[in-house]
């Protein structure tokens, strides 16, 4: 069966799009409008092979998806006839809780349940819900469907998601570890497994996702068995503008010490701590790459404090399962830095890593094997793709409804 699948990435201030033709899984057009009730909203297209830019003022989401809409059906940009040649629209969303497990058709239950998630993704669930909720409108006999980024983790075993704190949180709060990024986690697994030549459910994987955000999971037979993320997507590797892991403690002594509220912790450990506030530079690796090679002792140190805290987890991961068949590196970082991923396993070829590390400066934005030859443990490169699984997943439930 033919269908046109439009993915949708509805954002507080922006939403991305792409439109698939499947099952050939052909990108027929990709865009991102930006600065949603903002001065200078912008809607940035690729429709076939013609780039184009639309400066309008766009006041909310449904201003904002209908001109996506009416630009892709403008014949002058030559993209579809008609709105009604898309058959099926994919949201993502960012958290499902403990209710959903795999990608689902959406219908007024599902909408619900998303919304009473909202609590736990305050910043992503209500954006969101926005989208669906238009598209729903501007679409109303499409199948919509909801493929969350927590659903591929929620596999984790309890004594990997619990905290341990009282019981009754866990019970009565649903406080404990969701994970994040499992779209992109469960996209490079299943290229993994088939690099490798191995059924999904007969390999064990690592895989990185180094990007703006930073996740790292470990997957035992094709499920996700932990994960660096928690309840929100602050804990764990050490990101852009987050801190990842710290003692809970700070919290409370920032508070008593430094007299600073609830709002001011937040935003500290969010949006100016991780490579930012590490190296008082900036949150692109890039930047820092360079910078430390003129000596910039503040980014020599970031880079170091981020590497050390992959390269733990790596090991933390390989413990947790024992066996591990490959690791795998993706996202902005993962799959372009040749050197960060050298300096995350400096010193691990005893736990299995043996890079080759002429193939790892090859290996930028392309999928590749960089392990050497006689290494125990794989290690590949892999792209990530979330858009794609979005589309796949949104066809094969949309085929069958
Ligand atoms: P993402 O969130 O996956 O788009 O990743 C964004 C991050 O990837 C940026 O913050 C950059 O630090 C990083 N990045 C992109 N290209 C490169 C590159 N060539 N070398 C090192 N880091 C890169």
């Amino acid at each position: 069966m033919s269908l046109k699948v439009l993915v949708v990435n509805s954002g507080s201030s922006s939403i991305k799009f792409e439109l698939y033709q499947m099952p050939e899984e052909k990108v027929e057009a990709r865009g991102l409008l930006q600065r949603i009730g903002e001065p200078g909203s912008e809607l940035k297209c690729r429709i076939g092979n013609e780039e184009l830019v639309v400066a309008r003022s766009v006041p909310d989401h449904a201003v904002g998806l209908k001109l996506i809409m009416d630009t892709l059906t403008d014949s002058a940009n030559g993209g579809l006839k008609d709105i009604s040649e898309i058959g099926a629209v994919g949201h993502r969303v960012v958290h499902g809780g403990s209710a959903f497990s795999e990608t689902v058709l959406i219908d007024d239950e599902v909408l619900k349940a998303i919304e009473e998630r909202s609590a736990l993704a305050p910043l992503h669930n209500p954006p969101n819900l926005l989208g669906i909720e238009v598209a729903r409108q501007l679409l109303p006999n499409v199948p919509q469907v909801a493929v969350f980024d927590t659903a591929f983790h929620q596999t984790m075993p309890d004594y990997a998601y619990a905290y341990a704190i009282p019981w009754e949180l866990n019970e009565q709060d649903h406080i404990r570890r969701y994970g994040f990024h499992g779209t992109s986690h469960r996209y490079v697994a299943a290229r993994a497994a088939r690099l490798l030549g191995r059924l999904p459910s007969e390999t064990n994987l690592i895989t990185c996702h180094l990007g703006n955000g930073c996740s790292i999971t470990a997957i035992r037979r094709g499920a996700s068995v932990d994960t660096s993320m928690g309840l929100t997507p602050l804990e764990g590797l050490v990101m852009g503008t987050r801190s990842g892991d710290i003692d809970p403690a700070l919290f409370t002594h920032l508070a008593r010490t430094k007299g600073l509220g609830v709002k001011e912790i937040d935003t500290l450990l969010n949006k100016k701590s991780g490579l930012l506030g590490l190296s008082g530079l900036s949150n692109d690796v890039r930047t820092l790459l360079a910078a430390s090679k003129e000596g910039h002792g503040g980014a020599v140190r970031a880079l170091a404090i981020y590497a050390y805290r992959i390269k733990k987890y790596i090991g933390a991961y390989t413990a947790a399962l024992g066996t591990v068949h490959a690791l795998v590196f993706t996202a902005g970082v993962g799959e372009n830095s040749p050197a960060i991923r050298e300096r995350s396993l400096d010193q691990m070829a005893p736990l299995g890593y043996r890079l080759d590390k002429a193939k790892n400066e090859q290996a930028v934005r392309r999928e590749m094997d960089i392990a050497e030859a006689s290494s125990p443990i794989r290690i590949l490169v892999i792209p990530t793709n979330e858009e794609l699984l979005i589309a796949q997943d949104t066809y094969r439930l949309a085929a069958k409804a």
